[in-house]
Order: C-alpha cells, then structure tokens, then sequence
C-alpha cells in the first residue's frame, strides 16, 4: 500500500481519536498497535515519504537486527510496515511538519501543520525520531535574497521548469533522478539542465547512472564540478557562480537553482510544547510511554529513560505499552485484555482477515 500523496483539503478540522506524529519505522509500528486495540488514527510526517531514518539517511543499507528478519533494507522494512498497517488504514499527512500541539479545555488535543491541516485529538503518540527531516539549506553569499521561482529545494516537481535552464545542485540518487526528469523529452522539459556536483562522480544505483551516461550524449543536460560560490538575482536571471575544483570561478546565468544536498533533522517544534525533555528528549514512564502530560505518549528515538537504547527493536515495543496506555486513556472504564493474533477472532476481524467460522 503506497500512502496517498494527495494534498490535505485543509477548511475542515479532522477530528479522531489519536495522531501518530513521524512515520519514521516506530510511527508506522505505533499505527499497527493502536489499530489492534481498535484505535484508529491520523499519522504525519515532515518527508514525502514514510520511512523515517532508515529511508532518508540509509535506504539501501541492511539492517540485521530487526527479530525474525535476517537482513533487510530500510526501503524493504518500510513496505512491510505500510503493509502490516494497511488493514487499518490510518489518515496521512505526509510533507508537512506538526508545528502547534495545544491541549483544549475539553482535554482534548490540537495539532497544527505546516500545511495549515488541523486535527483534533483525544490522544497523541510523538514518534518525533531525531526531529522533522528538512532539506538542508544552500550555504552562499545571495541565496536569501532568491525569490521561491529561482530557488527550490527537494522535493520538487519538474513540471514546474518547462522551458527555463536548470542549475540542479547535488550528486545523489534524488539530484540525478531529478535532472533526467526535468531533462526528458516531453511537454515540460527544461530548456537546459546543468548538474553541479563538487566531486567528479555520482552516488545512484547503476540504472541511474547509465540513465545518466546516456542522456548526456544528447544535448539539453550537462554535468560540471564544483561548487556554488554565490548567487545574485537580476529581473531575467539568476546569475551563479561556480568555485571549480582548479580554483578558478565559472559564471552560469540560470532560471532556477533546484537543490539537493539531503536532508537533516530539526527538533523544531517539539521544544515548544511545554513537554517535559532532557537533552533534547521526551521523558517517558515506562509503563505506557506517557509523558508528563495526560494523553501525550513518546516512543522511538525521541523519548529517554533510564537504559533508553536508540534502535528500532526497542521502539517497537514501546509502541505497544504505548498502545495499551492510549486505551485506557481513551477507554478508561474498558481496560483492553491482552489477545493474540495467532488466535484471536476479534484480531483477525480488525486485520480484515475471513472469519474461519463463517459458513
Ligand atoms: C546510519 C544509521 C544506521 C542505523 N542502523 C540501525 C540498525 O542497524 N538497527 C537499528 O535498530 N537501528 C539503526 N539505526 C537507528 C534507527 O534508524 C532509529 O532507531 C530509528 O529510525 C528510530 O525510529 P523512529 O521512528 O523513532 O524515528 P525516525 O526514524 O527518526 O522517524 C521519525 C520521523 O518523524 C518525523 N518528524 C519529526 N518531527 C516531526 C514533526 N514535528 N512533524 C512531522 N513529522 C515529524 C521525521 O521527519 C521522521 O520521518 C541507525 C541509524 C542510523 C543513522
């Protein structure tokens, strides 16, 4: 199941009963257990894409300690999260960041994103990893006083370029998959794509970088090495210049800059709560997760306690302790009993799975 990217109609507030924030591996696995306590839920993430860490910083690496999988990829653990949640079908926010989380007079709690969607909670599980993931910034003399036309950072829809001269700068997979995009014949191909990277090679998998040899034979696309030594803005251009590898300077006159230099984590918001943190963690009781606030749980990297250990396994069961302490915050009079997927028919009717008694 591939989450919708379609964007939020934002005039409504989304009322539910809990909101998973990160879609990191432990946001995802929170989604899962809330699910079989039959507690639907909303799920929001700064990224385009569900993953957390182990898609935006190490995607193609394996993972070997993730019980009963051997070796996985975090590309390969992350489709099998998505499936194991899809039975539950959470509400998904991806591509904005939770900026405001107030607790209202009637306990309940809401939640503000950076794409104005607002949700209204009875309970909310902070799976805030290392902090939202935000494209790092370009770094040189005039890059703020570029306009958003001339300056676009990951992600980016090349559509949005036809007929102007590129200037993407970066040398990974996301920076060349881009550039072949923006490249490619069609009816919004650039009118000219420079690919700037400050080392002479590419870092991409093998299709991409023969995508790459090839369309550079045609004209249109073009790679050069160096680095943005600053940037200056008149009415028709952007006019960039480039520190190259043997110290002399290069000067391009470009529509746009398009940028991917990756991505990293920032806290942001989470500080501004009134959440009770040490060294820039959720301090949590161990017994559900809670933090000190009623009806907010931290699970994952975000939280710390006595003998906290940042890997996934750990994350995971918080999720479920933190799953239990959602019930009986929402379900106070309704303590949930411990079942079994193996056997349980209520569990396997929440998983959507045929009824074995049904004729
Ligand atoms: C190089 C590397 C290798 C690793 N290898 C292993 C390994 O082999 N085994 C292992 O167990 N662990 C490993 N880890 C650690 C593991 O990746 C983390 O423990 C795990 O990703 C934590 O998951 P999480 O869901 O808590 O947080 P994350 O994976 O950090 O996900 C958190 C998500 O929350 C989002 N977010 C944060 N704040 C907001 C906000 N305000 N609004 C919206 N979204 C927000 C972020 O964008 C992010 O997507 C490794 C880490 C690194 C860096």
């Amino acid at each position: 199941m591939t989450p919708s990217h379609a964007p939020d109609t934002n005039s409504r507030v989304i009322e539910t009963d809990a909101v998973v924030i990160g879609a990191g591996p432990v946001g995802l696995f929170q989604v899962f257990q809330l699910g079989l306590l039959d507690i639907r839920c909303h799920i929001v993430d700064a990224l385009p894409h569900p993953g957390g860490q182990p898609v935006a910083l190490y995607p193609g690496k394996p993972i070997f300690d993730i019980p009963g999988v051997p070796v996985c990829t975090g590309q390969e653990l992350t489709d099998n999260l998505l499936k194991q949640v899809a039975p539950f079908q959470p509400g998904w926010h991806l591509g904005q960041t939770v900026t405001m989380l107030e607790k209202q007079a009637d306990g309940r709690f809401a939640l503000e994103t950076s794409a104005a969607t607002r949700l209204l909670t009875r309970a909310v599980v902070i799976a805030a990893g290392v902090g939202a993931f935000q494209p790092r910034g370009l770094k040189a003399p005039g890059v703020e006083d570029l306009s958003l036309d001339q300056l676009a950072y990951h992600p980016i829809n090349p559509e949005r370029f036809a007929g102007q001269h590129v200037l993407v700068v970066g040398g990974d997979e996301e920076a060349l998959r881009f550039a072949l995009a923006v490249s490619a014949d069609g009816p919004h191909t650039a009118r000219h794509v420079t690919l700037l990277h400050r080392r002479n090679t590419h870092s991409a998998d093998a299709a991409t970088l023969s995508l790459l040899q090839n369309r550079l034979a045609r004209p249109g696309l073009e790679t050069m090495t160096g680095q943005v030594a600053s940037v200056s803005a008149d009415d028709t251009s952007v006019n960039v210049s480039v520190a190259t590898p043997d110290g002399t300077q290069t000067r391009l006159a470009v529509d746009t800059l398009a940028v991917f230099l990756g991505l990293s984590p920032r806290l942001g918001p989470i500080t501004d709560w009134g959440l009770d943190m040490a060294r820039k963690q959720l301090q949590v009781n161990t017994e559900d997760f809670s933090t000190h606030a009623a009806g907010v749980f931290a699970v994952g990297d975000i939280n710390t306690y006595p003998g906290k250990k940042k890997l996934i396994v750990c994350g995971f069961h918080e999720c479920v302790l933190a799953a239990y302490g959602v019930h009986a915050h929402l379900r106070p009079d309704t303590p949930a009993l411990l079942q079994y997927t193996t056997t349980s028919p209520k569990l396997h009717r929440l998983l959507g799975l045929p009824d074995p008694l049904a004729p």
